[in-house]
């Protein structure tokens, strides 16, 4: 048994609301009570709602929760530079702790999802080193803005423009998530959890996720959503719905901006096969109106035989093809290492109609925080879509645009059929911005550009098409690739369609 001491404030003039507990903060701060079920936990606290949950909570019996001294409150609201903490913990040892070698963990409750591994294994080092306390840090980078078309980048993420003066070695800040110290050390140190000789005990995301602000605590909201390893019920929260965000998500991709009235052009080979190929279809489509590159560096191809594209090559190759026309790039993955190494190259992770249930996929690649276009499984349905989406944003992604790219039913005239019907749904439904690709539904070149008008009639935020200037010799889908001049013509076709379609969304 080790005893854990915590403590939860709600009233301080420094940070006013600090634990949100209008917001639903007990739910949320319970989850670290009930983690600590195999320690000794003594909770200091001046909040009533806090300190009535653990009187009522059966689950909480491990828990000694006694009420902040009022000299203390006093100390919190009155004094700006140093809180009440310090003593407050010198009581509690005072009171409670005998053995003056005994490790004692403190825990913020504000970093809800510590694991109890984390904190024994803090704990084992402390007793297994000659440390006299054992702090949690995070690593954090620095890096430089550079301008470019007006906007600042970090350059960080371009290393090619890298300057060899630059410092980029990992910089430790104490996340203060939790520290494992001794009476001895505490009161050897005049009062601090940080001993002589501490040993800084690094934690990554989400154990680092500390709630100091509102975004943060919707931040942690969403991990619960997903993180049920503790028994405990997820809230449900249906992130992509408009119960939960009533506006339309309206957003920036490399630049572009997508979602509301502002409808993207998506064009591109349908797999990168060489750099000259690429360069070529790329400069056309971007003369003529495309406002995003595509092409798949990994295709997942319905046969293990067919072309299964050129890998990390193809990233290469599509991050010169953007650089050149200024095109942000969207390409999909199909797998967690090319999620990985997608990151770095383009500003859009594509997830297959293949892969829209691939749900240890959805989770990874949203923790990846990038742009994802989400294609709908081609028997999957608007719930199952969305849920789809789901996963994504409980794991952090925001960024999202879904794809409607044509379902299995039984007719053969076009390899799939292109389900118009889902996209006013969607959009019923949906904060997130819904686009069309008509080259996967209708599969067959002569069909590409009605069923692209389809779609944007319908209400579509853009479509995402196959371009290819020699489609008798493309690698991957010849038949539906449109040629660069086919292409100019949907271009201007498409104006004119956008801006009739706007009208209705305005009714
Ligand atoms: C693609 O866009 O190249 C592709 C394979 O699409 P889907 O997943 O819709 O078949
Ligand atoms: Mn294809």
């Amino acid at each position: 048994m080790m005893k854990v001491f915590i403590h939860v404030k709600e009233k301080s003039e420094r940070l006013p609301n600090k634990n949100f507990m209008q917001l639903g903060g007990v739910e949320l701060y319970k989850r670290t009570l009930l983690k600590l079920k195999d320690f000794d936990v003594y909770l200091d606290t001046d909040s009533d709602q806090i300190f009535q949950a653990c009187r009522d909570d059966i689950n909480l019996s491990h828990v000694t929760c006694y009420r902040r001294k009022s000299k203390y409150i006093d100390m919190e609201i009155e004094n700006e530079e140093a809180g009440p903490t310090p003593l407050m913990i010198r009581d509690f040892l005072d009171d409670y702790v005998e053995d003056e070698n005994e490790p004692i963990l403190l825990v913020h409750v504000t970093s809800p999802f510590l694991k109890v591994e984390t904190l024994l294994e803090a704990r084992s080092i402390m007793l297994g080193t000659d440390h006299d306390s054992v702090c949690s840090v995070s690593e954090i980078r620095t890096f430089t803005l550079v301008k470019k078309d007006d906007k600042y980048e970090p350059i960080n993420f371009d290393p090619s423009r890298l300057q060899k003066t630059q410092r980029l070695d990992p910089i430790l800040h104490i996340n203060s998530a939790f520290f494992v110290f001794t009476k001895k050390s505490y009161i050897n140190g005049g009062n601090n959890r940080l001993g002589k000789n501490p040993y800084y005990y690094p934690i990554i995301f989400p154990e680092d996720v500390d709630i100091n602000y509102p975004d943060d605590f919707y931040t942690a909201e969403r991990i619960v959503v997903n993180d049920n390893d503790n028994g405990i019920r997820a809230t449900e929260r249906n992130l992509s719905t408009k119960e939960y965000k009533k506006e339309d998500s309206i957003f920036e991709i490399g630049g572009v901006s997508i979602g509301g009235t502002n409808k993207i052009i998506i064009a591109g080979p349908c797999a990168v096969e060489s750099m000259e190929q690429t360069m070529r279809i790329a400069d056309r489509v971007a003369s003529v109106g495309a406002n995003m590159l595509r092409g798949g560096a990994y295709k997942p191809r319905t046969s293990p035989y067919s072309f299964q594209g050129l890998g990390e090559r193809g990233l290469e190759i599509l991050k010169k093809a953007s650089t050149a026309t200024g095109l942000p790039v969207v390409t999909e993955v199909v797998d967690r290492e090319s999620a990985k190494l997608a990151i770095d190259y383009v500003d859009m992770l594509q997830i297959g109609t293949r892969n829209m249930q691939n749900f240890s996929l959805l989770k990874f690649v949203g923790k990846l925080n990038h742009p994802v276009l989400l294609k709908r499984g081609f028997s999957a349905t608007l719930e199952e879509f969305l849920m789809s989406a789901e996963y994504l944003m409980a794991n952090g992604c925001e960024k999202i645009v879904l794809c409607e790219r044509g379902i299995r039913t039984f007719v053969r005239h076009t390899r799939n059929t292109l389900d118009i019907g889902i996209i006013p749904a969607l959009k019923q439904k949906s904060h997130l911005p819904v686009i069309i690709d008509p080259s996967h539904s209708s599969g067959i070149n002569y069909s590409v550009i009605p069923h692209a008008m389809a779609g944007l009639a319908a209400g579509a935020h853009g479509i995402i098409v196959d371009v290819h200037d020699k489609p008798n010799e493309a690698l991957c889908d010849g038949a539906q690739a449109l040629t660069p001049s086919q292409f100019t013509k949907l271009a201007h076709l498409a104006e004119d369609m956008i801006s009739l379609a706007n009208k209705m969304d305005s009714i």
